[in-house]
């Protein structure tokens, strides 16, 4: 935003207090998502006559907060996930920093909170992650995800812009999501809450988005179901799954297949996953045989395709997992089933596009997605 005022963000005015005790490292193996935190975190402070103060990297620790701070009240607080990978000659990439930097300063405005230059950012972040580097494990499949927080920092109960905000990066060395191979997923469909609406914030990654989306997954999971397949008005929209992007693939009746996500529409998060992997499909898949749609489709659809034994296919992609296969979808107490390839608990899709990205954020190919630090 070009009316901001103060001091534009600037990596090279950073400074590095390392700490004095380093934390003992887990073995990789007994790491819990988002459970353990490296030695360092990133702490850049806003406000609105200096502008971005000098970014500080800083040993991880406690922020000491007033109790009126905006964050705690009016949810003034947003949010990334990526992930940094040590390839096998120990060179860290990031997989399109990009993407993220931009879904968060877009996310920021939408609360009014202050935007940045994007590559900055990301230099910021580079300089925290090499620091940290030795914390990424380097067997495949390992990882270290990084969480770019911002939040309204002024202490005051008013409800307004915030006039002081906090930029902070933490990250946490992550195993892979299926450490003993695929894992597919039981669904319910949900139309009793709704994620997302249009004209509403579903598609921003705010926070004050995810707290609701718990109590109906607990709902969920006390049926057997590990997420929700989140559907949107009268007609039964599929729109996500759980906090991850939705594909479903159809055999059409001209023999043709095609792969299907919800369109960006307002009420869906633009997935850096989902967009890698339209963008894959539009590049790789067999032209004559695959129609690659981002288009509205009801889980009446997905219902009709199952009864009449063309539903292929279905999977939800977000960073965490990449791809997460789905197996059944229960949808007003009825199960519709999705298949899987024989002996598998995925399909070809997924298990193709979870190859591919892996291939290009690990560096075993060459590809204008992975950064190299
Ligand atoms: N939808 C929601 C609601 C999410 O929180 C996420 C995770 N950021 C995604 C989709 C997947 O996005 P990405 O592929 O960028 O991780």
């Amino acid at each position: 935003s070009g009316t901001q005022p103060g001091a534009p963000l600037c990596a090279a005015n950073i400074s590095i207090d390392k700490t004095p005790m380093p934390k003992e490292k887990l073995q990789p193996t007994k790491l819990v998502f988002g459970h353990t935190f490296t030695d360092h975190m990133v702490q850049i402070p806003w406000n609105d006559t200096d502008g971005w103060l000098p970014p500080m990297i800083l040993p991880y620790q406690n922020l000491s907060l007033d109790p009126a701070t905006c964050v705690f009240h009016y949810a003034f607080e947003c949010f990334e996930g990526m992930k940094a990978y040590k390839d096998s000659n120990g060179k860290i990439r990031l997989f399109r920093p990009d993407k993220n930097m931009d879904r968060m300063s877009k996310t920021a405005a939408r609360i009014c909170l202050p935007t940045f230059d994007h590559d900055e950012l990301i230099k910021i972040i580079g300089e925290l992650v090499k620091l940290d580097s030795d914390w990424i494990p380097s067997e495949r499949g390992y990882s270290l995800y990084l969480r770019p927080t911002l939040i309204g920092t002024q202490a005051s109960l008013g409800v307004g812009p915030p006039k002081s905000a906090l930029l902070y990066v933490i990250m946490s060395p992550v195993g892979p999501y299926y450490p003993t191979g695929f894992k597919a997923v039981r669904l319910e469909a949900t139309d009793y809450a709704i994620r997302a609406w249009p004209k509403g914030v579903g598609d921003r990654k705010l926070g004050a988005n995810y707290a609701p989306g718990i109590l109906p997954q607990r709902m969920a999971a006390s049926r057997g179901f590990q997420q929700n397949l989140w559907l949107f008005g009268d007609e039964g929209y599929v729109t996500e799954v759980g906090t991850m992007n939705a594909f479903f693939v159809f055999q059409l009746p001209n023999g043709k297949f095609e792969l299907v996500t919800a369109p960006l529409d307002g009420t869906i998060l633009e997935g850096v996953t989902r967009d890698s992997i339209l963008a894959l499909a539009r590049e790789r898949f067999d032209e004559d045989k695959w129609i690659i749609s981002e288009r509205k489709f009801t889980i009446q659809e997905v219902a009709d395709h199952a009864r009449a034994g063309t539903l292929v296919e279905a999977f939800g992609s977000g960073t965490a997992a990449v791809v997460s296969p789905i197996k059944e979808i229960s949808w007003r107490d009825k199960p519709i089933y999705v298949p899987l390839q024989p002996g598998k608990e995925t399909g070809r899709v997924a298990e193709q596009m979870a190859q591919w990205i892996a291939e290009i954020q690990y560096g075993e190919v060459e590809h204008p997605w992975s950064v190299l630090l």
